[in-house]
């Protein structure tokens, strides 16, 4: 692990980053939020950061959320997405762990999490499987308006989310990043929700994915440093 003067060092300068991206791209300051990544990261990571100034942190397996919340306490004014698969069967515990589901892909799971968090219903975004990778989850995009339909009363649907197939250069990952900005449009207008949200870029994209119009993008090796294999 990373210490806490690195992992606050590079908070800032991921935090310089956007700032510069959003302004390069004429969006307001303040119109992206980062989610910092923290998957396999100790808790004591997500502490640095916390104490640092991050405030939004995305997992990706339920009871790893579960162990590492345990460990830390009430992080006062902290937000936790989900931002790995999720199981119908882990639908209750994911509810009551985490404050956003970013990988929305199903209507069983829908109904599961709206039995469980019934009111207030769950922000919700729908993962998007773009590159119709099989190795993925995510629903197909021209299944997402079909979706949005199905669950709109049972959760509190905000927009789309992606992980976009490997690529060897940021650049290559634009395509899908508009891509999804263009398939949010076109369900928003269908249905009449905003669906404020576009989650998508990471470490290696994140500044194309801001061009794109990400209002999320979630941050690992960047803050914490590369993953222990
Ligand atoms: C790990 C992960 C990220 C962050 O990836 P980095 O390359 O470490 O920035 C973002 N989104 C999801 C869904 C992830 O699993």
């Amino acid at each position: 692990m990373l210490t806490g003067e690195e992992i606050a060092a590079r908070l800032r300068s991921v935090g310089e980053r956007i700032a510069a991206a959003q302004r390069a791209s004429g969006r307001a300051p303040g119109s992206v939020r980062l989610i910092l990544a923290s998957k396999t990261q100790p808790a004591e990571a997500i502490r640095a950061a916390y104490d640092a100034g991050a405030r939004d942190f995305g997992e990706n397996y339920v009871q790893e959320a579960v162990a590492k919340r345990a460990a830390l306490g009430e992080l006062a004014g902290a937000t936790w997405h989900m931002i790995g698969h999720l199981q119908t069967n882990k639908a209750a515990l994911a509810a009551r762990t985490f404050d956003w589901i970013q990988t929305l892909d199903s209507e069983r799971l829908a109904n599961a999490l709206a039995k469980a968090h019934p009111a207030p219903p769950m922000p919700a975004l729908i993962e998007v499987n773009l590159g119709g990778e099989t190795s993925k989850a995510g629903v197909r995009p021209e299944e997402v308006e079909r979706l949005v339909e199905r669950i709109r009363m049972r959760l509190e649907l905000r927009g789309l989310m992606t992980i976009p197939p490997p690529a060897k250069r940021a650049e290559d990952a634009r395509r899908y990043f508009a891509q999804l900005r263009e398939l949010r449009d076109r369900v928003a207008a269908a249905s009449g929700l905003a669906l404020p949200e576009l989650s998508m870029g990471m470490t290696d994209d994140f500044e194309a994915a801001i061009q794109e119009g990400a209002t999320m993008v979630r941050i690992g090796r960047f803050v914490f440093g590369e993953r222990a294999k």
